[in-house]
């Protein structure tokens, strides 16, 4: 409480002690009854349901434009140009879907049309930035975000976690607030392990991927899900969190190794049946198109399939992707080392040959930008362990001779993970 003297005041209304009910002191500031109760009253308003809470010209002034996406995405993600612009187009649709009331009128025709959601599978080899492209929509966008892996997932009675435990680390990304959570965007990696046993050799996993995928299908389409606020299994005397999953964007991704093999023996089948053999090669060259049915013969269910209308493919980054990712984004991992020495008062430069030499060495590695940062720190490690004791050279090139030295081919030794 307040002291009665030198003239405390309500620090919100400026009311004086002696005219308010009660005045609550906190760390150098007061706030008098009507306040808090002010405070109440715009705590409730903002709890109301998210239809009403958006149905404002306002609202629809704040979904982002395709392009105003895209050139944020293009400040942290390199190349994957397709991808952009096939999520941008997405997430900006689903945004409006989410803001429609405020579009139209009631009386207006458009008013009773659904537009359906559209979550969305990103295929696409591994380190290509599939993880980094949802992460960054979701900044963009300032919406909760979180990620799963399918692996991790079983179907009801294994021994695994239930698919509501995805929804679970939404909610403790939004900080335990559900109704933002129900706006966020959902990443689930690895989806492709999560394929039909049967058409597929090469998956290993002990329960059928078919029954994940059942599982799954409920909550991308949207539903009312409870979730164990403890995660792991549900159990009947427990107490639910309960999540509306309709407006959250569910993004899969997968590299779904060996589908470029299906992609082809289709496109192989139908050329012939135009007479037109070598139509594959030149059109594999400029990319393959993944169809649907494709996804089917690779061992996902129709049903699962339908609930992922959006297909965003990323492409295998090149050499060159590679160097502009050591250098270009905002955090790029050359000004995170660079910065790193500069706290130690040491100057880091890389000369051109050397960040193509790096880059060779992570294409070589298959493991897209993933590589390149194993195999930074396993050439700046003893820089970075000396660099603190503050005898050494105050200035540090690295050139094209020391990653070749480095990382020569079956060097055996120093080969980064
Ligand atoms: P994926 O999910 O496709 O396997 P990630 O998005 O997890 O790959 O990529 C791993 C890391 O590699 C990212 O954290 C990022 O540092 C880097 N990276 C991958 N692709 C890109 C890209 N296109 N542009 C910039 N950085 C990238």
């Amino acid at each position: 409480m307040a002291k009665d003297d030198n003239g405390a005041k309500c620090s919100f209304c400026s009311r004086p002690r002696r005219e308010a009910g009660k005045l609550i002191a906190g760390p150098g500031v007061f706030i008098c009854d009507k306040c808090v109760g002010l405070c109440n009253e715009i705590l409730q308003v903002e709890e109301k349901p998210a239809a009403e809470a958006v149905a404002s010209p306002d609202a629809a002034l704040k979904v982002p434009k395709p392009h105003e996406i895209k050139e944020f995405l293009d400040q942290y993600v390199v190349g994957q140009d397709y991808a952009k612009r096939v999520l941008s187009v997405a997430v900006h649709n689903h945004y409006k879907r989410l803001h429609q009331e405020a579009f139209f009128a009631k009386d207006d025709p458009y008013a009773g049309v659904e537009i359906e959601k559209s979550n969305i599978l990103m295929i696409g080899p591994t380190g290509s930035g599939k993880t980094l492209l949802a992460r960054t929509l979701a900044r963009c966008l300032d919406v909760p975000f979180s990620i799963s892996d399918a692996t991790t997932l079983t179907e009801a009675g294994y021994v695994g976690e239930d698919v509501e435990n995805i929804l679970l680390r939404l909610i403790q990304a939004a900080n335990g607030d559900v109704k933002k959570a129900e706006r966020g965007i959902v990443y689930v990696d690895e989806i492709d392990k999560i394929a039909r046993r049967t058409e597929n050799v090469s998956i290993t996993r002990d329960v059928s991927g078919e029954g994940v995928q059942q599982a799954l299908l409920k909550i991308l389409e949207g539903t009312v899900a409870n979730v164990p606020p403890q995660g792991g299994r549900k159990h009947p005397q427990q107490e639910y969190i309960k999540i509306n999953t309709e407006h959250i964007l569910f993004i899969c991704g997968g590299a779904f190794v060996g589908l470029d093999e299906i992609v082809k023996r289709r496109m192989e089948k139908q050329a012939l049946g135009f007479g037109a053999e070598g139509l594959v090669d030149r059109m594999a060259s400029q990319g393959l198109a993944v169809a649907s049915e494709d996804l089917l013969k690779y061992g996902m269910i129709p049903e699962f399939i339908g609930r992922l209308p959006v297909m965003a493919s990323l492409e295998q980054l090149t050499v060159d992707d590679l160097v502009r990712i050591l250098t270009e984004p905002k955090n790029c991992m050359v000004k995170q080392y660079q910065k790193l020495l500069a706290m130690e008062g040491v100057a880091l430069s890389f000369n051109e040959g050397s960040l193509q030499e790096l880059a060779k060495v992570a294409h070589r590695k298959k493991t897209g930008a993933r590589g390149l940062r194993s195999i930074l720190e396993q050439l700046m490690l003893d820089v970075m362990f000396e660099a603190p004791r503050g005898n050494g050279a105050k200035q540090i090139k690295v050139t094209k001779a020391m990653i070749e030295r480095e990382f020569a081919p079956r060097s055996g030794r120093n080969q980064a993970a």
